[in-house]
């Protein structure tokens, strides 16, 4: 509690420092430059962007329309939304709501102008990556946009952003609702393995494994799930297969791992702590079960500084233990909802950024301890990592894997 303070009060003096140097308005650009990249029914353009990033349009129509910018290794750069069902006179409110929406978070507001528009600056707003957070007011809209606070490329991309009158509306776009794709279901039924936690689980299967032992280590900060309380492998017998190149229901612990890409941070303030977060190659629409039983907090598209996690279904595992199941391709429960250990809450996918096939298709699964939720966004920020400890799988005789290592298979 006491680091956490520090660490706040830490967090905050870099802020205002930061703060100050991002300097308070971007500068108009010449008309008539050419653009990099330009949405006519957004009405917004980019003057340039850096090599190496793309620009990734929503395929879903959600209350928010936009685009995301984002690096190479897909992160968040920046990110332009339209309120198109909020009315502009209700700026204040709304930004309001949103800085009332990240309890325990102090967000630094000030008043000024983006690309020559009316705006109003929040920072730090958190975020799978932490963002500042900008509302515009620009040809009678209200835009909300996200920017990269921790890479100068996501400031850079937002300060080259401009506004023009809108051509057409979003009808000529043609998008599907977000909510009606939400709970998109298989286009074929499969049989579900009712799953009982053998009698006896076997002690640790980890010797058993194959290749080096795992290491034990949890980082400062970071908190290991513990080994009292039920957790299971989340994929069921019949995942990937045929053509997958991984036997079925069977995956790996990888590509990312412990402390790679955006798998970092065990009790940041302001992010999501996904140190110990794990991604497992699956096929798409491969069932997929909670790690263990409670109650849905949260299911549907992420949003905000988390857009790039697609869908997702956050669970409540008691004992301020959360988890959370990204890039789904369906989702089927609805927040408020029981669990049990073979209630499927998804299916697989590579959803991000209002896209499916944003990524490779896989299941990105993160255990979380005293955490906050930013519920308009789906958004997990602060509390700690957890580290997934003896976790149970069914086939093959069931077990428990003590420790994931590196790229360790997997059984259902
Ligand atoms: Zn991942």
């Amino acid at each position: 509690m006491f680091r956490e303070k520090i660490a706040l009060c830490v967090v905050s003096l870099i802020s205002v420092a930061l703060f100050l140097s991002l300097g308070t308005s971007v500068p108009v650009r010449a008309k008539g430059a050419a653009l990099a990249f330009q949405n006519e029914i957004l009405g917004i353009g980019f003057f340039d962007l850096p090599d190496d990033t793309a620009v990734v349009q929503d395929q879903y129509l959600s209350t928010a329309y936009g685009v995301t910018v984002v690096d190479a290794k897909r992160s968040l750069l920046t990110r332009v939304e339209w309120l198109h069902e909020t009315s502009p006179t209700e700026m204040n409110q709304v930004v309001w709501k949103f800085t009332e929406s990240f309890p325990g978070i102090q967000i630094h507001r000030s008043r000024t102008f983006v690309a020559g528009y009316e705006a109003v600056l929040l920072w730090p707003v958190p975020g799978q990556v932490e963002t500042a957070t900008a509302f515009v007011l620009a040809n009678g809209r209200l835009y909300r946009i996200f920017y990269n606070t921790e890479d100068e490329m996501g400031l850079k991309v937002f300060r080259s952003l401009t506004f023009f009158p809108p051509k057409g509306d979003l009808t000529a776009l043609g998008l599907r609702r977000a909510e009606d794709a939400l709970y998109d279901s298989p286009p074929w039924h499969w049989q579900i393995d009712p799953r009982k936690p053998s009698s006896e689980p076997s002690k640790a299967s980890r010797s058993e494994l194959p290749g080096p032992q795992p290491q034990a280590y949890t980082p400062p900060g970071c908190v290991d799930f513990p080994t009292s309380k039920f957790l299971q492998t989340q994929w069921a017998w019949n995942a990937n297969g045929t053509g997958t190149g991984y036997p079925q229901g069977w995956s790996k612990a990888g590509p990312s791992y412990f402390g790679e890409n955006l798998h970092v941070g065990c009790d940041r303030p302001t992010k999501l702590n996904d140190h110990f977060a794990l991604d497992h190659p699956l096929k798409e629409w491969d069932i997929v079960y909670p790690p263990a039983a409670g109650t849905v907090l949260y299911a549907g598209w992420a949003g905000g500084g988390w857009s790039g996690l697609g869908r997702v279904v956050i669970v409540d595992l008691g004992d301020g233990y959360w988890a959370m199941a990204a890039h789904l391709r369906g989702v089927n429960v609805t927040a408020g909802q029981s669990v049990g250990i073979s209630t499927v809450i998804g299916w697989a996918g590579g959803s991000g950024n209002g896209q499916d096939n944003y990524l490779p298709i896989h299941l990105h699964q993160g255990l979380y301890k005293d955490a906050n939720l930013a519920t308009w966004a789906g958004g997990i920020y602060g509390g700690h990592s957890a580290q997934p400890v003896k976790v149970h799988y069914f086939g093959n005789g069931g077990g428990d894997y003590w420790y994931i290592d590196r790229y360790q298979w997997m059984s259902w």
